[in-house]
């Protein structure tokens, strides 16, 4: 074993690697070197070569790779519980989009990104994936405070806060992937708001440019009853047909919701490769219904989680949305073996990681992967006994037990707290923000 380059050691605590049919390692420890894991093993075999730089003791954690959240809006965060209890359509249009265009500039998506990224590192997510405006500066807060990300500027068919229109969008979705094409952190992505928002024209053109550049296509996708409707009357064939028929589907795509997906689209789904983010919060507080998660898992779907933007969920939470999600499922088809522990962290860490792409860089903790972990305290009246690590991440752990966080062997998260933000300043101005909106 060279370990001549260590230069961190994770020590102490039982390792959950995630890999296949992995089982796990009590009191386990994992070497980095150059952000990358160099070895996972028992901490008194990785401890005889203990590398004189940083050790992070995680002795009564569980250490698992960090989360991965597959779809969001980040700055959203700016508007958590501005308007709830509204259905989709109207939450959207008579709230979400004014105040967006009023008040979310440049300045404020920096502001609610950074908010955006302090809560999600904190609750143990260390990839995240954005949709939204000011790509530049959303891709800049994370490459500052040292979260990874898929970054897209979002394309829709009316003006945004930034761009006026459909080809200024492509414009600049084209400059954020070539300026961030070989960033360690930053993976550039291109986004389509909807297949009812943006035109059969403007979709083909962005799969073409998702080809061309190598990025994955965001897009929201058969979300609500009403969009199934208004496609089936407007094209006749269902969401994820027309796309399919536009040739817009791929590998590449990350859709997200795919709530009301027939099985004819679900063998589309999978034929084609499509990764989908299940987001289901923000689906069951707009009562936009409830996505047949077990079946594509049963079929093979490429699945992760996503929180969505805060306006609608209202906590990017993946450890909440994680146990959400299983009982959901659990209740509504009355079987309480479906989607049992491990498949749901299997989807928040690796499954996630597949959507994005990124499955050979992060997702699991094994030797060559990019070092993105979380450990977590096992302690407190509500996290003892444990019996079983799966089980008790998904039923029992709260995101206030995450203790370190590490991204590419940085520790941005040390003992509860963010070592790469000014969490009291970011607070601070959200409040602000929030005053002046109300006004
Ligand atoms: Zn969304």
């Amino acid at each position: 074993m060279d370990t001549s380059n260590w230069d961190s050691l994770v020590v102490g605590g039982t390792i959950l690697t995630m890999e296949p049919g992995s089982e796990p390692i009590p009191d386990g420890a994992i070497a980095i070197a150059d952000g990358r894991i160099a070895a996972v093993g028992l901490a008194e075999d990785l401890l005889e070569h203990a590398p004189t730089g940083q050790v992070v003791t995680a002795g009564g954690c569980l250490i698992l790779p960090g989360l991965v959240n597959t779809h969001s809006h980040l700055a959203m965060t700016l508007l958590r519980g501005l308007a709830d209890d509204l259905p989709l359509m109207e939450w959207l249009e008579n709230h979400i989009w004014p105040a967006e265009k009023t008040h979310m500039n440049r300045e404020a998506v920096r502001l609610g990104t950074e908010l955006a990224v302090a809560e999600q590192l904190l609750a143990g997510i260390t990839t995240t994936t954005d949709m939204y405006f000011f790509a530049d500066e959303v891709a800049s807060v994370l490459a500052e405070a040292g979260m990874r990300g898929v970054i897209a500027e979002s394309l829709i068919d009316f003006a945004t806060p930034r761009c006026k229109t459909p080809e200024e969008m492509m414009e600049k979705q084209r400059e954020l992937a070539q300026h961030y094409r070989k960033h360690p952190l930053i993976t550039p992505s291109i986004a389509a708001h909807a297949p009812y928002t943006v035109s059969a024209n403007n979709l083909v053109k962005e799969a073409e440019l998702a080809e061309e550049l190598g990025v994955t296509l965001q897009i929201h996708l058969s979300e609500t009853r009403w969009e199934v409707a208004k496609l089936m009357e407007e094209k006749g064939r269902s969401p994820v047909a027309y796309l399919a028929d536009l040739g817009v589907l791929s590998e590449r795509t990350v859709a997200a919701h795919c709530v009301h997906v027939s099985p004819e689209d679900i063998e589309i789904l999978v034929d084609f490769e499509v990764g989908v983010a299940h987001n289901p919060v923000s689906n069951l507080k707009l009562a936009s219904g409830v996505a047949p998660i077990p079946t594509m898992v049963e079929a093979g779907v490429k699945l992760g989680l996503g929180t969505d933007g805060a306006a609608s969920n209202n906590t990017l939470d993946l450890l909440r949305d994680m146990q959400l999600t299983s009982l959901l499922h659990k209740g509504v088809l009355g079987d309480p073996t479906v989607l049992p522990a491990r498949t749901m962290i299997e989807m928040a860490t690796i499954g996630g990681a597949r959507v994005l792409g990124l499955d050979a860089e992060i997702g699991t903790l094994t030797e060559g992967k990019q070092a993105d972990m979380v450990c977590l305290s096992v302690d407190g009246p509500h996290a003892t006994p444990v019996f079983d690590p799966w089980s008790h991440l998904v039923y029992a752990a709260r995101s206030s037990d995450v203790r370190h966080v590490l991204v590419r062997g940085k520790l941005v998260v040390g003992n509860r707290t963010l070592n790469t933000l000014d969490q009291e300043r970011i607070e601070s101005q959200a409040w602000d923000f929030a005053r002046r909106l109300k006004r």
